[in-house]
């Protein structure tokens, strides 16, 4: 399954707010779990077990530390704003008012994870006052696909949940979901990173996928369009799944939580190497380039990978 790039430089969808994301946060549009669920999954830590397995564990079972790269750094600093763009009143939603919020997002965000200041040293190539310009260029980029003016998204950082198979909790935080005036969804994703194309994309629609199906299993209805942003290339890349491929996905997700569960019971993550190792932060500990990996955790059950859901992503298969 491949989704065409459209190149759309013009936005055509009348839409209308259905419940405005409190300004501060976080919406959120979850269920409460009944008693027989035993487990949840969130869309980035499927794909990572879906893109290396051992990458699954060194991320949720063993929890190793990932330091943040300039690149995250970047995409959550541009997410953040593109969140508050919508907060002023449409007619002030300008390419000056989103570079006026780069500053102060980024002393919030300094403030909320004290280590994103470590994030430059005397000598490195890109120093702050860089970053916070490349990143007000990836806003032009958003500018340039998107007229934020004739939007108001119902969601925002939007935390959605839904049971499947009866047991397993499915969540994980949408960028943006609008509603048509017909009631038609459409799920938002902004991609920042420079990453190679055709190595990023497939997970990013199994990213996407994913929020489809929990909004058709609480809501009832199919999202009309899935939407990738991709700022830095100002493109923009639709895909409109049915319900068909939603119960097709549906079964994917379980069994591959199913694959999980014997992962971990076995102990057994295996190393798949790909090029996306380029962007892994674990190669020290890792087989393939000579590493050896920490002993299992003895209290490992399956982990919850939910609690780093929200995380803003880390390599590879990177989500910025
Ligand atoms: S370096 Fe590659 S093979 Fe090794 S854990 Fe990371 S993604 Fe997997």
């Amino acid at each position: 399954m491949t989704a065409e790039p459209v190149i759309d430089g013009q936005e055509t969808l009348a839409l209308r707010g259905a419940a405005p994301a409190s300004g501060d946060g976080a919406s959120t549009t979850v269920v409460v779990p009944p008693p027989s669920v035993r487990a949840s999954l969130s869309p980035s830590r499927a794909a990572d077990f879906k893109t290396c397995p051992l990458l699954y564990r060194f991320r949720s079972i063993d929890r190793l530390p990932e330091r943040p790269t300039v690149e995250q750094a970047r995409g959550t600093l541009v997410h953040a704003v593109l969140e508050r763009l919508f907060d002023l009143p449409a007619a002030t939603r300008t390419p000056a008012s989103a570079g006026d919020l780069v500053a102060p997002q980024w002393d919030r965000l300094v403030t909320e994870q004290p280590e994103l200041a470590g994030l430059f040293e005397a000598g490195d190539e890109v120093g702050p006052a860089e970053f916070l310009r490349s990143a007000a260029a990836l806003l032009e980029g958003y500018f340039a696909v998107e007229d934020p003016s004739r939007l108001e998204p119902a969601e925002r950082e939007s935390l959605i949940s839904a049971v499947v198979d009866d047991e397993l909790l499915i969540r994980g935080y949408l960028d943006r979901l609008d509603v048509a005036p017909d009631g038609a969804l459409r799920v938002v994703d902004y991609k920042t990173g420079g990453a190679p194309r055709e190595a990023f994309e497939a997970r990013a629609l199994f990213q996407l996928k994913f929020y489809a199906l929990v909004l058709w299993r609480t809501r009832g209805v199919v999202p009309r369009v899935l939407r990738l942003l991709y700022l830095k290339d100002a493109e923009v890349c639709d895909y409109s799944p049915d319900a068909d491929e939603l119960l097709r996905f549906e079964r994917t997700v379980v069994a591959l939580w199913q694959a999980i569960e014997q992962a971990t019971a076995r102990q057994d993550f295996r190393p798949r190497p790909s090029r996306l190792c380029d962007w892994c932060s674990h190669q020290a500990h890792c087989p393939t380039f000579g590493g050896t990996p920490p002993p299992f955790p003895v209290a490992a059950g399956a982990a919850d990978p939910l609690t780093d859901a929200r995380s803003r992503p880390a390599a590879p298969g990177a989500d910025e």
